[in-house]
């Protein structure tokens, strides 16, 4: 099968010839229809997270069809559509595992980082964290959904009932995470890089009632922000941002180093947290939110063969909505 693979930093290597995987009892076998670029893609890429498998096909929001199951499947049939999350597999024994806390899981495995993804041809997923795919949605339109959405939406309930929501950088996530928020009778502030007028026309077509360079503090003060540019600078901004007991959540697996900044950012009980991976309930959720709202993602199909370039842009921001390798 063709294939993307990560063998070293920076640069992935096409390869036309290397057998495609083969399931194992409880896993299929999926010819890959679509797979989104995420920013983590960009950091596994970039060497910026520790011990990824190597060589490496990277891609963790994947689309395609079962041509083939293990002897162990039990939900899903050949022929079926199925989306290939981040969450590749947990131990279901250590103690978050075991009070629904898999995202942090000690020994969980990881599509496209710890596992190989979908930047192919063909993939192998455990079917156990699979999920079925709406008829509403065409492959490379539900892409983007596994990641993007997925801890789009983890972030998004970590701020509660928020009123007044922040989100800072306007890729993939916050495109999805703006339609979910409005539906919610939420007010959407977007914040991009300065000068960035197109993304914050994008943000505006999306119905944020605002949208600025981040460095430009909100006409209100915010119930919550959710950051998903992986700049550490922008915490103290948008603890800034934040009123009292508001709360500031960090999307991202990778940020540049948080600058030192002063206590009383923090002071009158405001919050700062991450967001970790996801469980398969924060699918679920999503999923049944998704079809309400219902979300519509803006996505830019390329030939597989392009991942370097597509990486490279989105590393300049020069992706509008979520990039999606077709093979
Ligand atoms: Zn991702
Ligand atoms: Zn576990």
């Amino acid at each position: 099968m063709r294939a993307m693979i990560l063998k070293g930093p920076r640069q992935l290597l096409q390869a036309a010839d290397i057998p495609a995987p083969r399931p194992e009892a409880t896993q299929v076998l999926v010819k890959v229809a679509a797979c989104a670029v995420c920013r983590t893609d960009l950091h596994v890429v970039d060497g910026e997270l520790p011990g990824p498998k190597l060589p490496l096909v990277p891609g963790h929001e994947i689309v395609g069809v079962i041509v083939e199951k293990g002897t162990g499947v039990q939900h899903f049939n050949t022929g079926d559509r199925v989306g290939i999350p981040w969450l590749g597999w947990t131990c279901g024994k250590c103690e978050f595992c075991r009070s629904g806390r898999e995202n942090l899981c000690h020994q969980a495995k990881f599509t496209g980082y710890t596992l190989d993804g979908g930047y192919a041809e063909f993939a192998v997923a455990d079917e156990r964290f699979c999920f079925p795919i709406a008829q509403n949605y065409s492959d490379a339109e539900a892409a983007p959904l596994l990641c993007a959405g997925l801890i789009g939406y983890r972030s998004l309930a970590k701020t509660g009932n928020a009123k007044r929501l922040g989100i800072y950088g306007f890729g993939a996530a916050a495109h999805i995470v703006a339609q979910v928020a409005k539906f919610q009778g939420r007010e959407v502030y977007a914040f991009t890089r300065r000068g960035d007028s197109q993304a914050q026309e994008f943000a505006k077509s999306l119905g944020v009632v605002w949208a600025n360079d981040s460095e430009t503090q909100p006409p209100v003060p915010l119930d919550a922000a959710i950051i998903f540019a992986p700049v550490g600078s922008l915490v103290p901004l948008a603890l800034k941002a934040v009123a009292k007991g508001g709360t500031v959540v960090c999307g991202g697996i990778h940020m540049s180093d948080l600058p030192s900044f002063p206590y009383d950012l923090l002071w009158q009980e405001r919050t700062l947290c991450s967001v970790a991976n996801l469980t398969r309930r924060d699918g679920e959720e999503f999923f049944a939110l998704a079809q309400k709202v219902p979300v519509r993602t803006t996505i830019q199909t390329f030939p597989l063969a392009e991942a370097n370039a597509v990486l490279s842009r989105l590393r300049n921001g020069q992706i509008h909505g979520a990039a999606v390798l077709v093979p």
